[in-house]
């Protein structure tokens, strides 16, 4: 059991041997908890047997399982900390409990990797004394050698599952100590290492604080692979086993140094292999970089690599390459890693390129603000200055934090986030109703939360009004030209989710209609109409008939189910990277965005089109089943990157074609939509395309329309448009070049006719006039037809164009005469300003009917100026 593979292993063989069930690792993005970010723990994913609210296949589970925690990422780069890791862990769902799970361990640690019993020391909480008689009984150890802390102690949060835990430490010999003669595990020093914790969940702690048995109690244990595989490879940090060291050195052969040489080149080195392994994983689990929530995360990482990465001298991108490292390590345990290699190496290889251009400017400026803020005496960066990073540049406020720290500076973060908020209120602004929302979120508290939807079934049905809401308070009627909000004890109206826009229609009994304009859900399970009272009043705990919006409805769910088709559609012509990356689906349009690195070829396009139109065509029957995620997944229906979905999901088949988790309302049969076409395709982010498309009657009024616009431009071009048109380009491209010839001809003429009425001054020519040119540049071609047949001479043309005069002037070589000086003292007179070179100068001016005059001035001044 040497590497990190048999590692793993022997550890899943151990348990499975014990009877246990062995689970796959679940992805990063946690499945159906929005209170976590990302998977921290192989707890999450048993975390539902444990509460009970899911039935584990067996009460012995094992797993390992893909970690990442977010805390002290700025921090990665010392020897001890990791974002991803996998840790092994054993479970109990009410069956073994302390005794069993010491056993397990002891044996595993000892028959199975070898340690030496005596260097291993259990440490368990003070009052637990069932752990310590275990700890006695099932492995010997001597009662000074269990050691009591109070820190062994597991709980999630304030109210919840908890107990007391036991962890198991290694002695790491006296020459990692810090020679104390306190020295035992809990020590802060490097000698005693914590290697396994294992969980005894048997307590429930209430809102009021108080602990009660749990009826069933838990085991829950969990082992850093990577500290294992540090100890049992002998290695002095995680980065030396065969998890890092590949990585490290890939890195280090890009960057051209060699890991231990430079503690500061090192420490690149240990975020660079990393972060490798962080943003790998994560992208292979769907998450893509963004500003919010994990995509933030992600982008974080990846960035903080990309600024280490130039600290150790890469310039170009990397990341791509040591991503690559990850996979070939990792590929065989996740094969997620090998199926999407591409599409995991061109994500961070295009948010690393997008960062790269920014960095250096941006490194550059927080520079300067850390020079201004040292030289007026400041110990803070300003916050709207580490916004202007943030924003402008893109550094994460954690990377421009970190970096400040280094200088020796804090960073002002409550300006930070008041420069953000300040932005957020500004788009806020935009969007009405969403601030309308946010104000009603005191008054949505006061209301029932749970609206049942009837809307899948039924588009009209006798309900309850349970609230009203005006102005965020909540009232007890609304009359005619009231606007507000209404709430139903239950509603045919869909609210808006899933991209799918909120149902309209009519809520109203004998005494009041109120006409729906939108449907939302601002909180969980709350249905709210939003309303305005066409006529009479409507009072709160009135019955009413809710009817929505029956052809709108229709419309859009044949577009939404023509997005289903487009879904399928794309992942069959473009390839499985596609990926959904957002949608809306309204009565009149649809659009679809997707992860695709390259425009949609029009080809594409006409296949995809077709391809939709052929399963409308096929009227595949619509199937609608409510199951468990693992389940819909195991039948093969898409599910969206990054969704959380709940324990009980809704899967919308359409025939064997496509199958989706979805909570939107559908055509019965594909052959509803009636038609489907693609009316654009675009670019809306790094990797991301959008797809505009029309189904049912705005899909036929669309080519309808298109057509009928082909026809009229076929009557007026007489005669089929591709001939015509082409017909008319090359008639005129021969205009064109008549007209050009013509010009030159008229201007010939025109410099002639001023030949004839030239000056002599002193053997120069002097040309000064006045011409139609409809710009400066028609004035210099005529004003250089002139200069050529003068020889020796001066050249004065001017026009007016716009109502605006202006003037060229000329002057041949070795007259004497600069052509600037003469424009800028000719311009006075038509009260503007010239310049130029000597030989060729311009000006303008404001006094059109002063130009004659200013012409006339030419000949004195060539007079006055000649020979000086
Ligand atoms: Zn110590
Ligand atoms: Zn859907």
């Amino acid at each position: 059991m040497k590497t990190s593979s048999e590692i793993r292993n022997a550890f899943l063989r151990f348990f499975q041997q014990k009877d246990h069930i062995v689970l796959p690792s679940s992805s990063l993005v946690p499945e159906g908890d929005p209170s976590l970010l990302l998977t921290n723990a192989g707890m999450v994913q048993i975390k539902p047997y444990f509460l009970g609210q899911a039935t584990p296949p067996g009460p012995r589970l094992a797993s390992v399982q893909k970690c990442f925690r977010t805390v002290d990422i700025e921090t990665v780069g010392n020897e001890r900390n990791l974002t991803f890791f996998e840790m092994l862990g054993n479970f109990s769902v009410g069956d073994y409990f302390k005794e069993g799970a010491i056993a397990f361990a002891w044996e595993f640690l000892t028959q199975q990797a070898g340690f030496d019993p005596k260097r291993l020391w259990p440490t368990i909480y003070p009052d637990d004394e069932e752990a310590f008689v275990a700890w006695q009984r099932v492995t010997g150890v001597p009662a000074e050698r269990i050691i009591r802390l109070p820190d062994n102690w597991w709980e999630a949060g304030p109210v919840g599952p908890n107990g007391p835990d036991s962890e198991i430490y290694y002695d790491r010999g006296p020459e990692f100590g810090c020679g104390r003669p306190t020295c035992q595990p809990g020590c802060d020093c490097p000698r005693f290492l914590e290697v396994w914790n294992l969980v005894f969940m048997q307590y429930y702690r209430d809102e009021t604080g108080a602990l009660s048995p749990l009826p069933r109690k838990n085991i829950d244990t969990g082992m850093g692979l990577e500290r294992l595989t540090m100890l049992l490879q002998d290695k002095r940090t995680v980065y030396e086993t065969d998890l890092f060291a590949p990585i490290i050195q890939k890195a280090a052969d890009i960057a051209g140094v060699r890991y231990g040489a430079d503690e500061s080149a090192d420490y690149s080195l240990r975020v660079v292999a990393d972060h490798s392994r962080a943003v790998t994983f994560l992208v292979a689990d769907g998450v893509l970089p963004s500003n919010e929530g994990r995509g933030y995360i992600l982008r974080r990482v990846l960035r903080r690599a990309v600024r280490h990465g130039r600290r150790l001298g890469i310039e170009r991108t990397f990341l791509g390459e040591t991503a690559g490292v990850v996979i070939d390590l990792m590929g065989t345990t996740y094969p997620e890693l090998v199926q999407r290699r591409d599409f995991i190496c061109k994500v961070i290889e295009m948010e690393e390129s997008r960062f790269g251009q920014t960095l250096a400017v941006g490194l550059n400026l927080l520079d300067q603000f850390i020079a201004e803020a040292r030289q007026a005496g400041r110990t803070e960066l300003a916050g709207s200055d580490v916004f202007r990073l943030y924003d402008t540049y893109g550094f994460p406020v954690e990377l421009t934090t970190e970096l400040a720290r280094e200088a020796g500076l804090r960073v002002d973060l409550e300006g930070f986030q008041q420069a953000m908020a300040e932005q957020r209120e500004k788009a806020r602004a935009a969007s009405k109703f969403g601030a309308g929302a946010r104000q009603n979120a005191e008054a949505y508290a006061q209301l029932p939360l749970e609206v049942e939807f009837l809307g899948y079934t039924r588009l009209a049905a006798t309900s309850q009004i349970v609230g009203m809401i005006m102005g965020g308070r909540i009232v007890g009627d609304m009359a005619a030209g009231d606007e507000g909000e209404i709430v139903l004890r239950e509603t045919p109206f869909y609210a808006e989710a899933g991209g799918q826009v909120g149902d309209t229609g009519r809520i109203a009994n004998e005494r009041g209609v109120a006409e729906v304009l939108d449907t939302q859900r601002p909180v969980p399970n709350l249905i709210v109409h939003r309303v305005r009272i066409l006529e009479g009043a409507l009072l709160a705990g009135d019955i009413v008939e809710a009817t929505v919006d029956a052809e709108r409805r229709a419309s859009i769910a044949r577009h939404h189910s023509a997005t289903h088709l487009l879904h399928k559609a794309l992942r069959e012509i473009l390839g499985t990277h596609v990926q959904q990356a957002g949608s809306l689906v309204a009565p009149d349009r649809l659009r679809f965005d997707f992860t695709h690195f390259q425009a949609v070829t029009p080809e594409e396009l006409a296949a995809i089109e077709a391809r939709v139109n052929e399963e409308i065509r096929a009227n595949l029957p619509r199937g609608t089943t409510i199951t468990t995620y693992q389940e819909a997944l195991a039948a093969g229906a898409m599910a969206l990157f990054g969704e959380k979905y709940g324990e009980r999901v809704r899967m919308v088949c359409f025939g064997d074609y496509s199958c989706e988790l979805c909570g939107g309302t559908h055509v019965e049969r594909t052959g509803d939509i009636g038609a489907f076409v693609i009316v654009s395709e675009q670019s809306v982010g790094a990797g991301v395309r959008r797809i505009e498309a029309l189904a049912g009657e705005p899909a036929v009024r669309f080519i309808r329309e298109r057509l009928a616009a082909f026809d009229r431009m076929s009557s007026r071009l007489g005669g089929e448009p591709e001939v015509r048109v082409q017909a008319l380009l090359e008639e005129l491209q021969a205009e064109r070049r008549t007209v050009a010839q013509l010009r030159r001809q008229l201007a010939a003429s025109q410099a002639e006719r001023l030949l004839n009425e030239a000056v002599q001054v002193d053997g120069i020519t002097v040309v000064s006039a006045r011409v139609d040119a409809p710009s400066t540049e028609a004035l210099r071609e005529m004003g250089d037809v002139l200069r050529d047949r003068v020889q020796r001479g001066v050249v004065v043309l001017g026009s007016v164009f716009n109502g605006r005069p202006g003037l060229v002037a000329m002057v041949t070589p070795g007259v004497g005469i600069n052509a600037a000086d003469l424009a800028r003292t000719v311009a006075i007179r038509i009260g503007g300003s010239g310049g130029g070179r000597p030989d060729l100068a311009q000006a303008g001016g404001r006094h059109p009917e002063k130009l004659s005059e200013a012409l006339a001035e030419v000949v004195p001044y060539v007079r006055a100026h000649l020979g000086r």
